[in-house]
C-alpha cells in the first residue's frame, strides 16, 4: 500500500491551517482507491481534507492520515444533485455545476476546503438560515466504517452511518464519495453591506431579516477600520429584496456575478499570504449562541483590541434557526433562533506572546460566552 513516511509527508500531515497543535502521525496513506482504505483502517486512522483545521482535527499523532485529496473527481451532474469525490474542493463543485445553472444551497465563506471536510464538521455559512447546514443537504453518502466495510449510506438506508459521519470528524468512518443536493443558482446577485453604529443595532436587524426570510444569504461581522471597530451586515438577494425598516446608518449596494460572490475570499488569500499571515498561527474560536447571548459577547468582543486580530482579523456574526439544522451531531445551544460568532484571529509568525494572548482571549470568550463549540476536535 502506498504508505509515505518520509519527513516531508509527516511534516505536512502534521501542520495545519491553525498552525497550533503539530502531531506527527507514524505515516500518511495516499490510496489508489477505496479498498486501499478499508484495508488500512484500524485505530487512530484520520482522514485529511484540505488541512483548514485550526485545532489539529486531521491529524493522527502515531497514526495514520489519509491524504483524501488524491480523490477529486465530480463524477455526475444531474437536475437536483451532483455526485463527487470527498477530497474535491467546493470551487471543484461549482466548477462543475454552474455551467449547468445549479449550486449546492449552502456554501462556506471559502471554497478551498473539501467536501469531505466541511460535512465532517457541519459547514455553514449565510444561506444556513434558509438551508441548514452542508451537512443538512446531502442525499448519500459512501463511507468506509471504522471496522474496514466501504457502505452506502442515506437518511433511510445505513441511516446510522449516515448520522454517524455527518459532523463526525472523520472519527466514525472516512467519507469517499457524496452525492449532494443542488439548487438552480442564480447568475447576479445584490450584495448589501450595511454599516451600524452599535451591535446592537445590527443584531436587531439580524433578527429582523432571519425572521423575515427575506434575503438569501445573511451573514454580519465586526471589523477594525481606522482604528476602531465597524460592525456591518451581509445581506445578499438572488433576486430583490427591501432594506425598508432596517436601522443602518450606511449602505453600499452592488450587483456582482454568483461566482463572484461565493468565491469573494479568494481575492483575499493573495493578500493575506503576502503578508505571511496564511501560512502563520490562527487562533480562532467559533461559537455557536443561544440568541440571548448574543448582544453580551459581541460587546465583549468590540471591547478588545486589535493586537488581538492581527490585520486580517475580525469578528464574524449571524444568525441560524435551529429548526433548519438537522444534523444529529451538530451540538446545538437551545433556542428556535441561535448565532454562530467566530473570532478569526491572525498571529505573526514566531510570535508565542501574541498566540499565547489570543489564546487566553479565547478562553475568556468561551467563559463568558455559553453555548457551543463548533468545529472543535471531537
Ligand atoms: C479560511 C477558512 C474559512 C472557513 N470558512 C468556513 C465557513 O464559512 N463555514 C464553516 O462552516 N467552516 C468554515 N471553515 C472551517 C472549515 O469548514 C473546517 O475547518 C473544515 O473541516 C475544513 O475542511 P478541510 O477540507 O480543510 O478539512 P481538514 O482540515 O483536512 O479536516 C477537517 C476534519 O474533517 C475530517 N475529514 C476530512 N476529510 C474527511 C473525509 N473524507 N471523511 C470524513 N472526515 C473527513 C478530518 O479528519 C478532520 O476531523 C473555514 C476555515 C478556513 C481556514
Amino acid at each position: 500500500m502506498p504508505f509515505h513516511t518520509d519527513e516531508a509527508a509527516l511534516r505536512w500531515a502534521s501542520q495545519d491551517y491553525g498552525d497550533l497543535v503539530h502531531h506527527r502521525p507514524a505515516a500518511v496513506l495516499r490510496p489508489v482507491d477505496e479498498t486501499e482504505i478499508c484495508a488500512a483502517m484500524g485505530e487512530n486512522v484520520v482522514p485529511r481534507g484540505a488541512g483548514h483545521s485550526t485545532g489539529g482535527q486531521a491529524q493522527a499523532p502515531g497514526g495514520v492520515v489519509v491524504d483524501m485529496t488524491v480523490f477529486r473527481t465530480v463524477h455526475e451532474v444531474r437536475a437536483d444533485r451532483v455526485i463527487v469525490d470527498a477530497g474535491a474542493r467546493w470551487s471543484d463543485v461549482l466548477r462543475a455545476t454552474l455551467p449547468r445553472g445549479l449550486t449546492p444551497p449552502v456554501l462556506t465563506d471559502y471554497l478551498e476546503l473539501t467536501v469531505g471536510g466541511t460535512l465532517s464538521v457541519g459547514g455553514l455559512g449565510g444561506a444556513s438560515q434558509h438551508h441548514g447546514a452542508q451537512t443538512d443537504n446531502v442525499l448519500a453518502l459512501e463511507v468506509v466504517t471504522p471496522s474496514g466495510a466501504l457502505v452506502t449510506c442515506t437518511p433511510h438506508h445505513n441511516s446510522q452511518v449516515f448520522d454517524a459521519v455527518r459532523a463526525g470528524r472523520g472519527r466514525h468512518g472516512i467519507i469517499t464519495r457524496a452525492t449532494l443536493k443542488l439548487v438552480p443558482a442564480p447568475e447576479t446577485v445584490t450584495w448589501h453591506r450595511l454599516c451600524y453604529g452599535s451591535v446592537e443595532q445590527l443584531v436587531a436587524d439580524q433578527r429582523l431579516l432571519v425572521t423575515a426570510g427575506s434575503f438569501d444569504y445573511l451573514e454580519g461581522q465586526l471589523k477594525f477600520r481606522d482604528g476602531r471597530r465597524v460592525a456591518e451586515l451581509e445581506a445578499v438577494s438572488f433576486t430583490t429584496a427591501s432594506l425598508v425598516g432596517l436601522n443602518h446608518d450606511e449602505a453600499e449596494t452592488r450587483t456582482t456575478s454568483y461566482w463572484d460572490f461565493v468565491n469573494r475570499l479568494t481575492t483575499g488569500e493573495p493578500l493575506i499570504r503576502a503578508a505571511g499571515l496564511w501560512d502563520a498561527p490562527h487562533p480562532w474560536c467559533n461559537l455557536l449562541l443561544p440568541d440571548h447571548a448574543v448582544e453580551d459577547v459581541l460587546r465583549h468582543l468590540e471591547g478588545e483590541g486589535p493586537e488581538l486580530y492581527g490585520d486580517f482579523g475580525l469578528v464574524l456574526a449571524y444568525p441560524l434557526r435551529a429548526d433548519r439544522l438537522t444534523t444529529p451531531r451538530l451540538q446545538l445551544p437551545e433556542g428556535e433562533r441561535i448565532f454562530l460568532v467566530a473570532a478569526l484571529r491572525y498571529a505573526a509568525r514566531d510570535s508565542p506572546a501574541t498566540v499565547k494572548a489570543m489564546q487566553e482571549a479565547n478562553n475568556a470568550l468561551i467563559e463568558q460566552a455559553g453555548g457551543t463549540l463548533y468545529l472543535e476536535p471531537l
